[in-house]
């Protein structure tokens, strides 16, 4: 029998203190795996980054026969950064990791077990949470609960990118080609058989956090929009009550003057009116703009990422990848007779 072949993932940005812990513990888990009957690949996808990560990960896959690196033109964000790494794994099953060790890889055949049960979409969900604050587990709390209720999509509480996706899942999702990417929702709608494996999120290994408050603000409006269109239509019911109460008020005006006359008088009553309503007008405006500026991205049709460079593992062949010829522009060092560029940001 032939070994499955799996994957696994990294995006990587400024990781440069993280990664040489976290590829020990990946490489001695792939150790155990090959009695198993798995063939284990590492593929890391530095994300633009701008401290030693490309350094640090060029001595790793020098190290290593088994690690693949991709390096991406500038920072395009995690998303892009995972769809970049998805997008190369191209046999077997991929999986997902954070590379300062808040998902373990010791927890990997776990997710294999999964796999060969015949599950394709096996994700860890968080039971504990080390080393973030209260606002931020409050707030992710909060956020996957309302996306709940917004979204259509089923998309699983408490559940990061920490997951197995078989190799029809990876198909599937490399269908899914839109610009604003909301990689949770993503792999929700790609649906088949699901699992969740409970585990506990360890802090950071080194490093800081790259999602601030305000990206994470962001974040969750990404994933609104892209997976509900309820807002758009609280505009609309906003409108619908705004108009029954201006009738009733209206009614009650002529009433009252029709009874007692109209000494003209009201300025505060106005001013209240006129404020709330143009408050409501503005706010609903911004709502249809945030989903026109998405629709305005999308319609430009610009590739995801670009590749800047692709350093493939032995055994691993750079022919069939690129589903939007994304790696047209890579440098190569497997390609004869080119002359490695120097690269201004690598103090080596
Ligand atoms: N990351 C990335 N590009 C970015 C930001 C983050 O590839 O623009 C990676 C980062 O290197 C890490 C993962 O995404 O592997 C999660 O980031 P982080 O740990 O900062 O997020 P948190 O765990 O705090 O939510
Ligand atoms: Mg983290």
């Amino acid at each position: 029998m032939n070994a499955d072949r799996l994957t696994v993932v990294v995006a990587a940005f400024n990781e440069a203190e993280a990664l040489p812990a976290l590829h020990l513990r990946i490489a001695s888990v792939l150790d155990g795996l090959v009695g198993e009957g798995i063939e284990g690949h590492v593929l890391y996808v530095d994300d633009g980054s701008r401290d030693r990560t490309w350094a640090v990960l060029d001595d790793i896959a020098t190290a290593d026969p088994r690690v693949s690196l991709l390096r991406l033109s500038r920072n395009f964000g995690k998303e892009a950064a995972l769809t970049a790494g998805l997008d190369l794994v191209r046999e077997g099953a991929a999986i997902i990791l954070d590379a300062d060790g808040q998902d373990p890889p010791e927890l990997i055949p776990q997710f294999v077990a999964k796999w060969r049960e015949g599950y394709d979409d096996i994700h860890g969900t968080r039971t504990v949470r080390d080393g973030e604050g209260w606002f931020k587990r409050a707030t992710a709390h909060g956020f996957y609960r309302v996306m709940q209720r917004l979204s259509k999509t089923p998309i699983p509480t408490d559940t990061g990118d920490f997951r197995l996706l078989s190799p029809r899942s990876l198909a599937a999702l490399r269908e899914l080609r839109e610009r604003h990417r909301f990689m949770k929702g993503l792999f929700g709608w790609v649906g088949f058989r699901q699992v969740a494996i409970p585990y506990h999120r360890e802090a950071r290994v080194a490093g800081r956090s790259k999602f601030n408050a305000w990206r994470l603000w962001n974040f969750a409006l990404e994933g609104v929009t892209s997976f509900s269109t309820a807002p758009l239509r609280v505009a609309t019911y906003l409108g619908v009550l705004t108009a029954v109460l201006a009738f009733v008020y209206a009614s009650w005006v002529v009433i009252k003057a029709m009874l007692w006359g109209d000494p003209v008088a009201g300025w505060p009553t106005m001013m209240t009116v006129i404020l709330l309503l143009g408050g409501v007008q503005l706010m609903a405006l911004g709502v249809i703009g945030e989903y026109l500026g998405r629709l305005y991205e999308e319609s430009k049709q610009r590739p995801l990422y670009l590749v800047d460079r692709w350093r493939p593992a032995a055994g691993v062949s750079s022919g069939d990848i690129a589903p939007e010829g994304d790696l047209r522009h890579a440098y190569r060092p497997s390609a004869v007779g080119s002359e490695e560029p120097r690269d201004p940001r690598d103090p080596s």
